[in-house]
């Protein structure tokens, strides 16, 4: 397994590209915005995407989704249902975050927990973890041990929960029960920032470790 990451957008989201090496089949994850530089990086890196993959609806997540869908003709797969408010509000979420204006777009379909999306010979297990979002889902793939969260839980520190439909105690027991059940020695790849371990943030981030407040 490769992947890239590209920070897209003027908050710096982690845009993954996820490739099987023996396969060649490639994902997109949470391609937020910047389409030419994500299809300039495809190019440059010789990979044709097979699908787009996102964890949640929000503008800086999902904002070149529908262009790359265009240009590729390819599927865009999740969230999870709870989360279509935020597809339908995608244009008053480029009003808020100050993005060019944009039409609302829906994923091709909706993800269920427990499902596993296949990519080439990898597997990614669908789970669910409200709390930033109604229908935020993370992909967690056991052979590599590397889980893509979005904006769950991030190095030192967890989703804002302030958004409407947001809610801290069901974000902190989502972290516990889909996050933190993972073996330390998993890779977490947030939406923004570095990349950390199950095991470090178990240890450190005050959110979660129950060492603080
Ligand atoms: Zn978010
Ligand atoms: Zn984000």
């Amino acid at each position: 397994m490769q992947i890239h990451t590209v920070p897209v957008t003027p908050f710096m989201q982690n845009c993954r590209i996820v490739v099987c090496e023996k396969t060649n089949d490639a994902a997109i994850v949470d391609p937020g915005g910047d389409t030419h530089k994500l299809i300039a990086k495809l190019n440059r890196l010789n990979i044709t995407p097979s699908t787009i993959w996102l964890t949640h609806g929000h503008l800086d997540h999902v904002g070149a989704a529908d262009e790359l869908a265009r240009e590729f003709n390819i599927d865009i797969i999740g969230p999870h249902a709870d989360e279509q408010f935020w597809f339908d509000a995608l244009p008053q979420q480029a009003q808020m975050f100050g993005f060019a204006p944009r039409p609302a777009f829906l994923p091709t379909r909706w993800l269920t927990p427990g499902e596993v999306l296949t990519l080439g010979e990898l597997n990614f297990e669908v789970r669910l973890c409200p709390g930033h979002t109604p229908g935020h889902v993370i992909l967690v793939e056991h052979q590599n041990k590397i889980v893509l969260v979005g904006d769950v839980i991030f190095k030192g520190s967890i989703g804002r929960t302030d958004f409407p439909k947001g809610d801290g105690p069901t974000l902190i027991a989502s972290i516990h029960r889909e996050v933190l059940s993972l073996a330390d020695d998993y890779s977490i790849l947030s939406g923004h920032g570095e990349d950390t371990t199950v095991g470090h943030e178990r240890q450190t981030n005050p959110f979660v470790s129950g060492k603080f407040g």
